[in-house]
């Protein structure tokens, strides 16, 4: 049988998860693994976790993947993306508080990597530059630009991966004005550090989670106050003084934003917390992703395969509660799918396969029921795979805790733990508020004194 040939497109946790399934399989034995490339634009692994000080363009003058930024500290509990096979404990050695700073998770994550094993598979540098389908050779011609060499370089696959992320690309929307506003405008994807805003009046338009996480992150570290603008509804949590909430910005003049109810307020900068698009410039229509993001887009069987052409395979392309035991649950299955483990059933099949998903997705009316929507989509994945058991439901219970601690105070969330649904161990506390903790790095986070929950009251 010839040897088949996989491209993956990306790096970040959903491409990693890919080549770990196939590194699984060849440690287990299996015979027969596919040839495996992974192209990723940036010079090292790990995709959006990777923090860059950069913004606009990378030095090869492609547009900069990274919208994290320094001291962003994990927006949910660290035991809802707890491997199954590689937990906290394994990692630390200790227990560590619940919502650890990126740099604390990113050192986790990476842990489970097997360095060596993978990066003989990553040409790195190589942003994919164009996909193509031959109909007749059933094969994929995938180009990309190697800033190594300076070249450009073609290769035929039988299967492509697409594991680029669908967090880069900003949704800029325009306000009349705004060409005159004296201040900084930026979108979240260039939001770096929140100490360039200390002693300002800062505007964000938008009411997800970058808004949330912006605002805060502006308001610990000294803006004079934050603005957040919601389109349809506020976000709705209890604000610390200095942080209100204010229907849509309809335009600005100077440095003044006027709002839908009438109001006015003066601002120093504007960013926009306003999502990203979906972007695969590399991809003709026929094989292009459309969607919002959301929690099932319509034309991916299991969430992974292009309904009109499923070897063409995309990962992590769901909005997410759940990530990387999400990632890795969309990778195992895909990999039997290519190994022919697990058959791909015809179109009409796959169809009928997602019709009652559809259906529920449209149904889904808040938060808790996505959540276990998420939850039982992973499930579904699971099933039929030797994906090491992880505790979904748990984990779906403890995204609920998280909003309602999130309710109770949107300053203090991150000071609350959890019990590993993977060891049992509960998480220990941080020493002091997570308002008073300003490093951010691993060392510094490492270092503090975590108090073992229940021991104490919070911060007596
Ligand atoms: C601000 C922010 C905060 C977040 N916080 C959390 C959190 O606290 N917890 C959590 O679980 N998740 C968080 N996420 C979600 C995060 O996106 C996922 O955890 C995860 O990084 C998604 O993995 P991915 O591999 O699908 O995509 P990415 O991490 O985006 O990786 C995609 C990779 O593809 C590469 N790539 C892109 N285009 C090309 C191309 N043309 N050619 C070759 N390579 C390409 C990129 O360089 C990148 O390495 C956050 C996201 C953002 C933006």
């Amino acid at each position: 049988m010839k040897q088949q040939k996989i491209a993956i497109l990306g790096a970040g946790p959903s491409g990693l998860a890919q080549l770990r399934a196939f590194e699984a399989a060849r440690r287990a034995g299996v015979e027969n693994l596919p040839e495996i490339v992974c192209y990723e634009k940036q010079n090292d692994i790990g995709g959006m976790w990777n923090y860059t000080w950069r913004t606009g363009l990378d030095k090869n003058g492609e547009p900069v993947h990274g919208s994290m930024y320094r001291y962003l500290w994990s927006n949910g509990p660290k035991e809802c993306l707890e491997f199954a096979d590689y937990s906290f404990d394994e990692h630390f050695g200790r227990a560590i508080p619940s919502y650890p700073p990126r740099a604390v998770l990113k050192d986790y994550i990476m842990g489970r990597i097997d360095k060596q094993a993978i990066s003989k598979y990553i040409r790195f540098e190589c942003p994919v530059r164009w996909v193509a389908y031959d109909e007749s050779s059933k094969m994929f011609t995938v180009t990309v630009m190697n800033h190594k060499t300076g070249l450009q370089e073609t290769d035929e696959f039988d299967y492509v991966v697409v594991a680029t992320g669908h967090f880069s690309t900003p949704n800029m929307p325009y306000f009349k004005g705004l060409e005159l506003f004296p201040g900084r405008v930026l979108h979240a994807h260039d939001f770096r550090d929140a100490l360039e805003f200390a002693d300002q009046n800062v505007l964000l338009v938008g009411a997800s989670y970058s808004a949330e996480d912006i605002g805060s992150q502006c308001y610990k570290y000294g803006a004079k106050s934050v603005t957040i603008s919601y389109r349809s509804n506020p976000i709705g949590f209890d604000w610390p003084e200095g942080m209100e909430e204010r229907p849509l910005l309809t335009h600005v003049e100077g440095n003044i934003g006027h709002f839908s109810d009438g109001s006015t307020k003066q601002f120093d900068s504007i960013v926009m917390c306003t999502g990203y698009l979906f972007h695969f410039p590399f991809l003709p229509d026929a094989l292009r992703l459309q969607t919002n993001n959301c929690l099932y887009p319509d034309s991916l069987y299991k969430g992974i395969f292009f309904q009109p052409n499923p070897k063409l395979i995309y990962l992590g392309m769901q909005d997410q509660y759940y990530t990387f035991n999400m990632f890795d649950a969309q990778a195992w299955y895909a990999r039997d799918v290519i190994m022919g483990k697990i058959a791909l059933p015809e179109a009409e099949d796959r169809l009928k396969d997602m019709q009652p998903w559809l259906e529920r997705h449209e149904q889904l009316s808040n938060c808790n029921e996505s959540i276990d929507f998420q939850g039982s989509y992973i499930r579904d994945l699971l099933a039929p795979t030797d994906y090491p058991e992880f505790a979904v439901e748990e984990q779906a219970e403890l995204f609920k805790q998280w909003l309602r601690h999130k309710q109770e105070n949107i300053m203090a969330f991150r000071e609350n733990t959890y019990a590993s649904t993977v060891t049992g161990t509960m998480a220990t506390q941080l020493p002091t508020t997570w308002l008073d903790i300003k490093g951010d790095s691993l060392e510094s986070f490492m270092s503090l004194d975590f108090i073992e929950s229940n021991s104490l009251d919070k911060f007596d």
